[in-house]
């Protein structure tokens, strides 16, 4: 990106080490400007060049320093002076000004430093990732638009990219009912169509099977109008046959409205990969 011609010499695959352990966010250095003042002036004019060769990997979030109640006015001020002493740029919030950005932001929040951050977008839901990614641009004349759309990710593919799920999954067993997948038509969009069954099928104690290519026939808010019921039950009634076939006990899907639907049309109850994810690692 830099024009500098390298030779990579890795003993792993590709982002194997830290890089692939890594948050996703672009450091504006502020967390640093305290502490460690040299790596604070590092980080920010790093930030700096990657907006300008790589733009197109980044969305400035912003990010928020903020004063709890119990913290001291004498550090929140030296973390401002920090930052202005590593050319960071800062502003000063007030609580309402922080949560008109952030609204689920403590009400005992009463000021904070906005410093130029950028992260990316997860969603767990596939019809909103591909809302974020494919629709908006198209329907929406929206400064930044385009840039939410780059940095957006569905959830289990943005941890397939950043971790090492394989290997974190290789040891597991997991104790969870059979399972029915139907891969989301908006996850088959984005080429995520069976990223589940490809990320759990060697995990022990999980059986999945993929009920195969068929449509919940939901469509978002579609098959809730009482007008559009009975075509998007119709539509659906491949996908309900499909699982009704399947060995499994319980339905999986990523998409939590066609969730519903395949609930409504089979009886089967439903889980979300991140749920079967969330069994394998976490409990
Ligand atoms: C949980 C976590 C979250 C983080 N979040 C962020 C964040 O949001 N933003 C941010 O800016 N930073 C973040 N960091 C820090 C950032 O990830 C690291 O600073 C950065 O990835 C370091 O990159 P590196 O190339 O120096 O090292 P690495 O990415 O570790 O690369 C070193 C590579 O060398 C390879 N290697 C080792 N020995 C050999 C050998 N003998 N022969 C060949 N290859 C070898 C390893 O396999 C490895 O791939 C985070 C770190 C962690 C752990």
């Amino acid at each position: 990106m830099r024009g500098i011609e390298v030779t990579l010499v890795e003993k792993g695959n590709l982002t194997h080490g830290t890089t692939g352990r890594m948050h996703g966010l672009l450091h504006s250095g502020g967390r640093y400007a305290v502490s460690d003042k040299e790596s604070a002036k590092e980080c920010v004019q790093e930030n700096y060049v990657l907006q300008e060769i790589a733009d197109h990997c980044i969305e400035m979030t912003g990010g928020l320093f903020v004063k709890r109640p119990e913290d001291t006015d004498e550090y929140f001020r030296k973390k401002l002076r920090g930052c202005r002493e590593c050319d960071i740029p800062t502003k000063v919030l007030t609580g309402e000004q922080a949560r008109e950005m952030e609204p689920y932001l403590a009400t005992d929040i009463d000021r904070a430093i906005w410093v130029p951050d950028g992260a990316d977008v997860i969603a767990s839901c596939t019809s909103c990732s591909l809302s974020l990614r494919q629709g908006y641009p198209e329907l929406f004349d929206i400064e930044g638009t385009e840039d939410v759309s780059d940095d957006t990710f569905e959830a289990l593919e943005y941890l397939r990219i950043h971790e090492n799920l394989e290997s974190e999954l290789d040891d597991t067993t997991v104790d969870f009912p059979d399972l029915a997948y139907h891969a989301p038509c908006h996850a088959r969009n984005q080429g995520l169509a069976r990223q589940a069954l490809e990320t759990f099928r060697e995990v022990e104690g999980v059986t999945i099977e993929d009920v195969g290519d068929s449509c919940s026939g939901i469509s978002g808010t579609h098959g809730w109008k009482a007008e559009k019921y009975h075509t998007s039950m119709e539509i659906g009634e491949e996908m309900f046959h499909h699982m009704a076939d399947a060995e499994g006990d319980v339905g999986m899907i990523e998409c939590p409205t066609c969730a519903m639907q395949m609930e409504h049309g089979t009886g089967y109850e439903i889980r979300h990969p991140l749920q079967l994810l969330e069994a394998a690692l976490v409990e």
